[in-house]
């Protein structure tokens, strides 16, 4: 079975799993566990941060991210295609009491303009305040488009401006870095919150990481508490995490590829009106002539997943359990639909 349904779906190797069970642990609710300590710190030093904290999913990083930036009845600028509003169960309304300002980047990138003009008149009551920026790098729903940092950068100065902080959704953000060829560490000064995913693209089974002032991740870590998210000797887990971020992140450039060419291909299909630019891992695809059950069937047929992403879309996602071998096995099977 080839599974490009997304890039969640890899298993620990051997060597991942290795490591897992060499790991040393504590209680990391009574912050004993030293192995989720060297995660948080390692993580934070990659993108020039005081400090992180280890939760159980990307969405509990960025619900944590929200609440810790909010007030009740204030307000979220983000793109219309957010993973923060489109697949965390309107967390923002339930976690956070807040409303959302969706604006429509090209494919999710926003502009420091847009930022600009959404942001609210802080005298007007009538208006929910503005509280926060978020960010997503690479866009999921964009079909992996990244920001530069010059992007970032002039986000960073509509923000400061008007006295707003920004959070990135990391989830694929080592997937936007090998691509852009920016530097991490540029992050840590743009950023007030950054959330890294490991069960991405890097292959850790389990785990998410927050990233912020020592302050604010004292603050994160009573939230994290109080949405169940506190877990014991995870050392175990965050091993996998340490693992994936010392092996794995040089592979992604590999995995972009490998997408690059199921892009190619697919775009010289006649079953195909569209293909977004593949900027990153993630190939999304429009079909004309045949329905997405159809496709999606027939590529099952012969063992490959992927999945529904709209409509008439269809989303394939490359990883790290997914090689050379199994690219061509595609291709080959996808050319001789037509
Ligand atoms: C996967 C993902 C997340 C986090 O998802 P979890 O499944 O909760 O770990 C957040 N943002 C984006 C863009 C994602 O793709």
């Amino acid at each position: 079975m080839i599974d490009l349904r997304s890039d969640t779906v890899t298993k620990p190797s051997a060597a991942m799993l290795q490591a897992m069970m060499q790991a040393s642990v504590g209680d990391d609710v009574l912050n004993e566990d030293p192995t989720v300590q060297q995660l948080q710190k390692k993580t934070a030093a990659i993108f020039g941060m005081e400090a992180g904290l280890f939760c159980p999913s990307g969405t509990m990083t960025n619900q944590i991210a929200i609440r810790l930036h909010t007030q009740p009845q204030q307000e979220v600028i983000c793109d219309k295609r957010s993973h923060i509003y489109l697949y965390e169960g309107g967390g923002i309304a339930y976690n956070s009491m807040c409303s959302v300002r969706l604006l429509d980047g090209k494919r999710g990138i926003l502009s420091a303009t847009d930022v600009e003009a959404s942001i609210n008149n802080p005298d007007d009551i009538h208006a929910p305040q503005t509280a926060l920026v978020s960010l997503e790098n690479t866009v999921n729903k964009g079909g992996g488009a990244y920001y530069t940092l010059p992007q970032i950068t002039a986000i960073r100065e509509v923000c400061h401006t008007h006295h707003l902080p920004l959070h990135l959704d990391g989830a694929r953000v080592f997937n936007a870095l090998t691509a852009s060829g920016d530097d991490a560490q540029q992050y840590g000064t743009y950023f007030d919150t950054i959330s890294v995913c490991l069960s991405k693209g890097l292959g850790a089974p389990v785990g998410s990481v927050l990233l912020g002032s020592k302050a604010h991740i004292q603050k994160a870590m009573r939230i994290r508490k109080v949405l169940g998210g506190g877990m014991r000797q995870v050392g175990y887990l965050a091993a996998a995490g340490i693992y994936a971020l010392d092996n794995n992140i040089r592979l992604l450039a590999d995995d972009h590829q490998r997408a690059r060419v199921l892009g190619d291909t697919l775009q010289a299909l006649p079953f195909v009106s569209e293909v977004l630019p593949v900027d990153t891992n993630i190939v999304i695809f429009s079909l004309k002539g045949m329905s997405t059950q159809q496709c999606l069937a027939k590529l099952a047929a012969h063992n490959i997943l992927a999945i529904a992403f709209g409509p008439t879309e269809i989303r394939m996602v490359t990883h790290l359990d997914f090689d050379d071998a199994m690219l061509d096995r595609v291709t080959n099977t996808l050319r001789n639909f037509a």
